[in-house]
Formats: C-alpha cells, structure tokens, sequence
C-alpha cells in the first residue's frame, strides 16, 4: 500500500481517539504491508502525559509482537512526532517514520522544544541495529491538520 493509505488509517484512529474523549491524534505501526497496531491519544482521558498516539502504538506493537524491537517496522502518524515519541522510536529500533501534519500546522512550533522537526532531530538519533533513522512528514498534510483545527488550548481540555 502507498504511503497516504496508512495515513488515512492514522487519520481513523486520530478520529476514534477524538470520540472517545482524547486530542485527534493516530498512529498505526505496519509490518510486511499490514498494520499490526494502533494509538490514539490518550493523554486527556487518562491523565496522562506520555499517551500520545505513537507512544501508545508503540506500546501496542511491542506488546503484540513481545518484543521490545520493532525493526522492519514502519510507523505513521497524523501529527510529527514529539521529542518524546521520536526518542521512543528509536529505543524500539524503529527506523522508519512517516507523518501528516508539521507541529506548526497544528499546535504552533514553540511547544515543547523550540523549532522542533523531527525530520532534522531523525539524523541524530541512534539506533541498536546500526541503522539510521528515516522520518518524512507532510502526507496527506491538509487533512492531518484539519483534524486539529478547533483545538485552541493544549494544557487543559
Ligand atoms: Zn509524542
């Protein structure tokens, strides 16, 4: 499948998470072709910091596959992934990285790390496998921003 048909999933399970009380946000993990796991953030219904819907894919790969190396796999997600997410990917060996939304269609770019891009931040990061790490954004990049929109305040609902 291209690139924008596991977008559209992140964007389904971003639109899940919204129903359910989180922040639209998705991700889904694919392994030989097809997605192994998803997350949506759960930051707001669990009170907690660290749910954000790559982690929580993340999480739900490992536990699936038991294995704390995800090598081979790919993840997608609606939104760049954060400092936090992308250091998460590269404990878990993920080498590879496709996204939406920049932060700065979304949620502003003076969050969390300044001028933020986890494009750039990808070249730094180290890998168990050897491998360097690849993260390309701006699939589908309109309709991952679109699911943002209305969201005017990130510290409380
Ligand atoms: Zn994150």
């Amino acid at each position: 499948m291209p690139h924008e048909d596991y977008i559209k999933e992140a964007i389904n399970v971003a639109k899940e998470a919204e129903q359910n009380g989180g922040i639209a946000i998705g991700a889904v993990m694919v392994k030989d072709g097809k997605v192994i796991a998803k997350g949506g953030s759960t930051v707001w219904v669990d009170k907690d910091p660290s749910g954000h819907g790559e982690s929580n894919c993340i999480r739900e790969a490992c536990k699936k596959l038991s294995t704390t190396d995800l090598n081979g796999c790919t993840l997608y997600g609606t939104l760049e992934p954060c400092g936090m997410c992308l250091s998460a990917s590269a404990w878990a060996n993920l080498s590879e990285i496709y996204f939406g939304a920049y932060r700065e269609d979304a949620i502003g770019n003076n969050y969390e790390i300044n001028e933020w891009s986890a494009e750039k931040a990808s070249k730094n990061m180290r890998l168990f496998s050897g491998k360097s790490m690849k993260v390309n954004g701006g699939i589908l990049r309109e309709e991952c921003a679109d699911l943002l929109k209305g969201y005017t305040n990130w510290e409380k609902q």
